[in-house]
């Protein structure tokens, strides 16, 4: 099978690909770098099955090593509060235009259609857990709505292909992701954690730490989406892909503080617009019709990720120190 993965060199996207080369599939990666990394993909360009197309996917896709393909994942987007503050046009446009000219490339080729959305489309939700019924609470003019909005377009974009043009498409609502290949500095929580902890710096928590969040390790979500993109009567349908452990940020800053083996202090900030106060996906759909669920413990998926934390921080220091030579 030939799979194309938009946002490829991506944190997310990097794990895909690298998953189907695994399963035997021919990789075609499409990106623009906008958030994404040369070298999240830099292990996988030595294999043959894999090809990658620098591209901004806002256009046409005319290129011939990437038609003809029979899934296509669209994951291209600034995810991060820190990618979309800096972007928000970028965001508004791959998640609308973007979603629209994979989806006609879908059409052409008739190919399986994946549209990576976002727990961010249920705003700051008034019911727990959020189900895939749940029509959210956004709002459109706020600091965050850039990509909340354009989330919810794409996601009205891919049912409408669905619907009118007979692309067999779905759409995932991810939750709050983490694990190795994600940006150091792109204000998650999980990421801005993991830095401040190992620098023993001061922990720095948005409002009191009572807000909950749960977190998926990325081996998880990548497992959900094969499952999404390729288990029988799935067009047409909603999943949430999250782990529904509820945690408060306040305890998920002390774990982490602890498996860095850190002295970092907590340090409680004013509260940022917007931010939801609870996040807890329903999981019930996908665990029924996908047969999936996350399987990695917090302790495991946080210890490798610090892991990978510390191995990168520590390059970045030499490549500093190198060029400052
Ligand atoms: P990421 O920023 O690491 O990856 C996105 C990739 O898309 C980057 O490589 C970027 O360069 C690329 N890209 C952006 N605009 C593009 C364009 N116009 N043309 C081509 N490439 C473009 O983000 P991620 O965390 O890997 O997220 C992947 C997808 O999952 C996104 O759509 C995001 O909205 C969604 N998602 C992620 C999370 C999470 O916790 N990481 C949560 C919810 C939803």
């Amino acid at each position: 099978m030939k799979a194309l993965i938009a946002g490829g060199a991506g944190f997310i996207g990097s794990h895909l690909c690298a998953r189907l080369l695994d399963e035997g599939h021919d990789v075609v990666c499409v990106d623009n770098f906008l958030t994404g990394d040369e070298r999240n993909i830099a292990p996988l360009r030595a294999q043959p099955r894999f090809t990658f197309v620098r591209h901004d996917v806002i256009a046409p896709l005319d290129d011939p090593r990437a038609q003809d393909v029979d899934v296509i994942f669209q994951l291209a987007s600034p995810a991060s509060p820190v990618g979309y503050w800096n972007f928000p046009f970028e965001t508004i446009r791959v998640n609308t235009e973007g979603t629209m000219r994979l989806l006609e490339l879908a059409e052409r080729a008739g190919a399986r259609f994946l549209m990576a959305s976002t727990s961010e489309a249920y705003g700051d939700p008034l019911v727990h857990p959020q189900r895939e019924d749940y029509w959210g609470n956004v709002n459109p003019i706020g600091p965050r709505a850039c990509y909340d909005e354009s989330k919810r377009l794409g996601e009205t974009i891919t049912i409408e292909f669905q619907r009118r043009r007979g692309v067999d498409a779905r759409i995932v609502r991810i939750f709050n992701t983490y694990g190795p290949n994600s940006q150091l500095d792109d204000g998650r929580m999980i990421p801005n954690f993991i830095t401040q902890a190992l620098r023993n710096q001061p922990i720095s928590i948005h409002g009191a730490g009572e807000q909950t969040r749960s977190i998926c390790y990325v081996d998880d979500l990548v497992d959900g989406l094969m499952r999404a993109m390729f288990t029988l009567g799935t067009t047409g349908e909603v999943y949430n892909l999250g782990n529904p452990d509820e945690e408060t940020v306040q305890t998920w800053a002390e774990l982490i503080i602890k498996l860095c083996d850190s002295t970092s202090s907590l340090a409680f900030e004013a509260r940022r617009e917007d931010d939801p106060e609870r996040r807890k996906p329903d999981i019930t759909k996908a665990c029924d019709v996908l047969g999936w669920r996350p399987l990695v413990t917090p302790e495991a998926g946080l210890t490798r990720t610090i892991t990978w934390f510390r191995a990168e921080m520590e390059r970045s220091k030499a490549w500093v120190t190198a060029n400052a030579r």
